[in-house]
């Protein structure tokens, strides 16, 4: 297990060697790959209305209001303090090489941020650690020195007042840090969306109509807008009136306006009562799926607004789900000319847009 830090247990170069072997090869990969190669690795499934098994939902990844709260959390304990040392088990979690890991021994952190779904550890001589959770990553505060626990650790930060683990309860290692020097280099890892809860109307519109895409597809790709996912994009929908598959080249100012107001009401929504549910307790049990959404994993469910049953569109690895009534006139999506829609223009994983890192690169 390779171990950085003050305490000498490895020595620095190796870490940096040992993960730098592992980040190099996965950023040579993805810049020297065509993008079809990069795209087959998704594999896309096909779309299909067939009810199936319940989909797995501990784990949906952290959203907008679920990364604000870790912010929020982590602001309370870490800003201030030194990382006395950094311990990564997970050889895949680290993606950069230079500066090494170890660099951020002895620094303090200046302050905790965000890029969309990332968080950003911003620490003394410009460093910026940057996490990515993706759909299992989570943090725990523990006391210092925790031991780093069972198959799930993937790394940990030691600071004088506890120590932050990350965990990963996931056999796909996807949870992902880097560690950058710099505002340009940190510029490199934002995906460009527009900040839904700080644009304003003009902004979002644009972000919105560049290209023509379906709405669930343009919600959820960070390169449009930052820090929505698969389930509070469900969520804005409903409280829109707007079917996932409309595109939005069509859409009128007065639905564009409806759908700019529910992102912001729904996203801080979500934000203020997550907060009210944690408390000043560091968040445990984070999950974008909550019992208490509307639409979101209610598939065959009443519509707490209109009482019809939630439908759900299954394509690949996802769940969309909408209610007929209030978001698509009654219609259920379900025929060919939607499965031909969607194959060319929705989400196919949450990995694969994910990815995306730049506009350059997509
Ligand atoms: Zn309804």
């Amino acid at each position: 297990m390779p171990v950085a830090g003050a305490d000498q247990d490895v020595s620095p170069w190796r870490v940096a060697a040992t993960a730098g072997w592992f980040g190099a090869r996965r950023a040579l990969f993805y810049a020297a790959a065509p993008r079809a190669i990069r795209r087959s690795a998704a594999r896309p499934g096909t779309p299909s209305l067939a009810p199936g098994r319940p989909r797995h939902r501990s784990f949906a990844m952290p959203e907008l209001p679920e990364v604000r709260l870790y912010v929020n959390a982590l602001d309370a304990r870490i800003t201030g303090q030194p990382i006395e040392r950094v311990r990564l088990r997970s050889p895949s979690l680290l993606k950069t090489f230079d500066p090494p890991v170890s660099e951020l021994v002895g620094k303090r952190v200046r302050a905790i941020g965000r890029i969309g779904k990332r968080i950003v550890l911003h620490v003394d001589d410009d460093l910026h650690a940057v996490i990515h959770l993706m759909i299992a990553g989570r943090f725990q505060w523990r006391d210092v020195g925790a031991p780093l626990p069972g198959k799930r650790a993937a790394g940990a930060l030691d600071f004088p007042n506890g120590t932050l683990i990350l965990t990963e309860a996931s056999t796909k290692k996807r949870m992902s840090m880097w560690v950058v020097r710099g505002d340009e280099a940190l510029r490199g890892l934002d995906p460009g969306g527009v900040e839904p809860l700080e644009v304003n109307f003009q902004g979002f519109r644009a972000a919105l109509v560049r290209e023509n895409r379906t709405l669930k597809r343009a919600l959820t790709d960070p390169r449009i807008l930052s820090g929505i996912g698969n389930a509070h994009s469900d969520e804005i929908l409903l409280a829109a009136g707007l079917s996932p598959v409309r595109l939005t080249s069509r859409l009128s100012t007065g639905e564009l306006r409806r759908l700019y107001e529910a992102t912001r009401t729904s996203l801080r929504e979500w934000t203020e009562r997550l907060r009210a549910e944690a408390g000043g307790d560091f968040p445990k049990k984070v999950t974008a799926f909550h019992p208490a959404m509307a639409v979101h994993g209610k598939f065959g469910k009443p519509c707490p607004r209109c009482g019809a049953p939630i439908q759900r569109i299954v394509y690949a690895s996802r769940e969309t789900n909408y209610c007929p009534e209030c978001q698509t006139g009654g219609r259920l999506l379900a025929d060919r000319a939607l499965s031909r829609l969607l194959r060319r223009d929705w989400p196919r994983t949450l990995e694969e847009l994910e990815a995306i890192r730049t506009p350059d690169t997509a």
